[in-house]
């Protein structure tokens, strides 16, 4: 069960995830988490640096999907700016939104990645669903209430995997 929980990959932040890499992986797009994987949580609008790596992403063909569970002020203020696809109250980890961002981007599973800071939600769903998955070091410490709750069932399977030796990153 608790396998279901191992991201494929883990980052310290998006931007050790290079587009060019991804490309010679036979990677076409990427169904992102928003909320503290992108930006901290509690920040409206795209970051310079996320506003260069989306454009980076795009100059080689990646597809993005910012895939959230926040509600739609949230992820449509951050997401058309940078004039990328959205769905907002995704309900992850159900399989639901991913299915339906692969089928918006039409690419095949191993195509695309998930990426974000959650087990729960981000990684859980991301390997329900039969993608690739990448957890991220969340953005700030800080978070909006369900996710604080979320994040102390999260750190004990951290801690299983740690001692498992299933993870090597140091906090
Ligand atoms: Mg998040």
């Amino acid at each position: 069960m608790l396998k279901n929980f191992l991201p494929n990959e883990h980052v310290t932040n998006v931007f050790e995830i290079r587009p060019e890499e991804l490309v010679e992986r036979g990677i076409k797009g990427i169904i992102t988490d928003l909320d503290n994987t992108l930006v901290a949580w509690d920040v409206k609008e795209a970051t310079p640096e996320i506003v260069q790596w989306f454009k980076l992403l795009d100059e080689y063909d990646i597809k993005v999907t910012i895939t959230s569970n926040n509600k739609e002020e949230r992820v449509s203020v951050f997401s058309q700016p940078l004039d990328t696809s959205f769905i907002y109250s995704a309900r992850k980890p159900l399989s639901h939104a991913f299915k339906k961002a692969q089928k918006q981007m039409n690419l095949k599973k191993d195509e695309i990645v998930v990426v974000g800071d959650q087990l729960l939600t981000d990684v859980l769903g991301g390997n329900f669903a039969g993608f690739h998955t990448i957890l991220v070091v969340p953005v700030v410490e800080t978070d909006g209430f369900f996710t604080r709750v979320n994040r102390k069932v999260e750190r004990r399977i951290l801690n299983w995997m740690r001692r498992k030796g299933k993870i090597t990153w140091e906090e």
